[in-house]
């Protein structure tokens, strides 16, 4: 095999790491190289752009330790059986460009993922040691997330949470039998019981010690997975029911949804197209109500015979427009959960609507100067000096509705 630069090896290994979609770095605790004395911090500004959930933007080194891989998972383009070019860094490699990418202010943390060679442990070690290294060696401060890998030894699994700011393992399909049949040398037990094992390491991580009374460093940016969407046929109903358990079950900070991209000579069992970006997109905002707007998974899609969101409008305007009979809703009345289901009000806007509220009444116009689309919310409220009358039961509705998210789009 011939000798890759480094350079080369960076273009192979970052390429492959671009279907991770689990790289966002909300959630971690600040580490500041001005206490510990190295380089770096987890905050501020930061080759992959990443978007917290706040909207702050990130940039990580997003690679893979390699794409040699000894399993076959059908929709990944690293299996064994795939044709693509293969590379491998080594541990000193990983860590000697993460900073110097760092020094020269390119990223604010490494996003470290691999196929598995020779065995989960050795593949897992040699990840740990890059974070090892990097904290213990270099003073790295800035951000780092593991993609840990379900099959490894739990004191990995430890270690490596003593290093990163976060973890994940991926479940990979929405169901059992999707992993079972496009991953059929991965357990979904085995995944389930890492992250359940893992879970028990932050919650006991979290708890002082008695000897020092102080809290032990572990992951603390919590533990995220990933689920392709799209390679199987799930629908978004039983998308959103796995995350919801998987919420519930291991404490999540998030679920990634990444669409299946098609790859070459890939099996005839998956699907030859990959599904519009727009269901990846309101997948995220149906699990965003699940999280933030107290929607339970069943209500999302409640009423929707195919079990599919609606790419044409978002979840929380679908839902209004299937349950008007809950409609209009009093902003000046109404309690914090109600305002949050009328479509168009988000989380700090129904905030500073109760803040104002207590001082006035609140009367259309206040509410259009804190909400982005009063076009969205108008025929869902009553305001002072506003009711809408017919318009929230008008046949038209979801037409007009439908021109006015595309009119925000511009
Ligand atoms: S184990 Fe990971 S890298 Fe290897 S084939 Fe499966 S998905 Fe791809």
């Amino acid at each position: 095999m011939a000798v890759l630069s480094t350079r080369e090896k960076l273009a192979i290994l970052s390429d492959a790491a671009k279907y991770d979609a689990s790289c966002a770095s909300s959630g971690a605790a600040a580490r500041d190289s001005r206490r510990s004395g190295g380089i770096g911090s987890t905050e501020g500004m930061g080759i992959c752009h990443s978007y917290a959930p706040d909207g702050r933007c990130i940039s990580l080194l997003k690679v893979l330790l390699t794409n040699f891989c000894i399993y076959d998972c059908s929709y990944c383009i690293n299996r064994s059986s795939s044709n693509v070019r293969r590379a491998r860094f080594s541990v000193d490699e990983i860590v000697r460009l993460t900073m110097d990418f760092y020094k020269r202010n390119y990223i604010e943390g490494l996003f470290l993922s691999s196929g598995v060679v020779r065995s989960p442990d050795e593949t897992m070690g040699e990840m740990v040691e890059v974070a090892r290294r990097l904290r213990e060696e270099e003073n790295f401060a800035g951000y780092i997330h593991l993609k840990t890998i379900p099959e490894c030894s739990g004191d990995l699994l430890e270690a490596a949470g003593k290093f990163a700011d976060r973890l994940s393992i991926n479940v990979e399909l929405p169901t059992d039998e999707g992993v079972r049949r496009f991953a059929p040398e991965k357990r979904p037990e085995t995944i389930r019981l890492s992250m359940a094992a893992l879970r028990a390491k932050i919650e006991e991580k979290s708890e002082p010690t008695l000897k020092t009374g102080k809290r032990e460093r572990f992951a603390t940016g919590g533990q995220s997975t990933q689920m392709i969407v799209g390679a199987d046929a799930t629908p978004d109903a039983g998308i959103l029911r796995t995350s919801a358990r998987l919420y519930g079950s291991y404490r999540l900070r998030r679920v990634y949804y990444s669409a299946f991209s098609p790859i070459p000579d890939a099996s005839s069992a998956l699907p030859l197209k990959k599904p519009p970006l727009m269901r990846e997109h309101r997948l995220y905002q149906a699990d965003w109500l699940m999280r933030f707007y107290g929607f339970a998974e069943h209500e999302i899609l409640d009423g929707r015979a195919d079990g599919m969101l609606d790419l044409e409008i978002d979840p929380k305007l679908a839902w209004a427009l299937r349950h008007r009979a809950m409609f209009p809703i009093d902003v000046n009345r109404a309690d914090r959960e109600a305002l949050l289901r009328v479509p168009g009000l988000g989380a700090k806007v129904v905030a500073r609507m109760i803040e104002t509220r207590r001082h006035r009444k609140l009367r259309l116009e206040d509410v259009a100067r804190l909400c982005h689309s009063i076009g969205k919310v108008r025929p869902f409220i009553v305001a002072e000096g506003w009711s809408p009358g017919g318009l929230t039961d008008h046949q038209a509705l979801r037409e007009k509705m439908v021109s006015c998210e595309q009119l925000s789009l511009f």
